[in-house]
């Protein structure tokens, strides 16, 4: 079985290469198409609130900032050998109120708050321009964000996505867990309590050196997101290695861990990849 068509969904212009790159190089040199669909790769459509003034400074960017990660962003992508799909939402830190103006997400705590309230529409529009623009029965498999950490910008994109499919389509999602907010979430305590994998079974994918190098490189290529450019909220990509061995734990090797309701999707998945079950 080769299907030829498997979809990444990335809230941000990064998430899906740095957290799956290493399975997504996998599936390339299989002779795979992979799609990565960013969410929220828009440019503001007005004025910078002082918090994403800050962020910009820090990520070394000019105004249009997501116009130059967007670059960055084919550049990693066409690295690992996709095809990048862009669509026009800003990202929180540049979203407003409509009708009075007020910036919506003006400092970390809100960004992480879990709450979109304030703006009600936004997940019917998500919705609306994801079918629009995706013919989202087509593929196998669709992998989209845990949204571990509580970025409200990835729990959006995972809400979109679930209330896209019908629950007889759930069997094609499968959940990755989102690099580097999942380096802290398995160290805390009650486990089966976290909601984002309650009742879901894992996966592990192995990686070869080839692919783990390929996820490192890729990811390199958002500079502004690298901990050289930005000291203070850059993103450790040092920590892509580690924590993909930690995944074998004492096994040895490489891995990335992603997340399914439905056994089936990983038989799908694995027979993909040419694996036992
Ligand atoms: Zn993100």
């Amino acid at each position: 079985m080769q299907p030829c068509n498997i979809i990444f969904v990335s809230p941000h212009l990064d998430d899906a290469i740095i957290s799956c790159g290493g399975l997504i190089h996998r599936l390339i040199k299989l002779g795979i198409k992979v799609k990565i669909i960013t969410v929220f790769a828009g440019s503001s459509t007005g004025n910078l609130s002082p918090f994403a003034e800050w962020m910009q400074k820090e990520w070394n960017l000019p105004f249009d900032a997501p116009g130059a990660r967007r670059t960055e962003d084919l550049n990693a992508i066409s690295s690992i050998g996709a095809e990048a799909i862009h669509l026009q939402f800003p990202c929180s830190i540049y979203r407003f109120d409509l009708k009075t103006g007020k910036f919506l997400y003006t400092s970390k705590t809100d960004i992480f708050s879990g709450e979109c309230l304030q703006e009600p529409k936004i997940l019917p529009d998500m919705i609306q321009e994801i079918n629009t623009k995706i013919n989202i029965r087509t593929p196998e498999i669709l992998f989209i964000p845990l949204s571990i950490g509580g970025h409200i910008d990835h729990i959006l994109t995972r809400k979109a996505l679930e209330a896209i499919y019908l629950p007889e389509e759930k069997k094609r999602l499968i959940y990755y867990e989102d690099f580097p907010y999942v380096l802290r979430y398995f160290n805390l305590q009650n486990e089966s309590k976290k909601q984002e994998i309650n009742g879901l079974q894992s996966l592990i994918i192995q990686l070869s050196i080839s692919d783990l190098e390929s996820r490192e490189f890729a990811s390199r290529c958002y500079k502004s997101q690298s901990q050289e450019t930005a000291k203070v909220i850059g993103l450790p990509l040092d920590q892509i290695r580690p924590y993909a061995a930690s995944v074998l734990g004492k096994k040895g090797g490489f891995g990335e861990r992603y997340w399914s309701s439905e056994p089936s999707c990983f038989q799908t998945l694995k027979a993909v990849l040419g694996i036992g079950s």
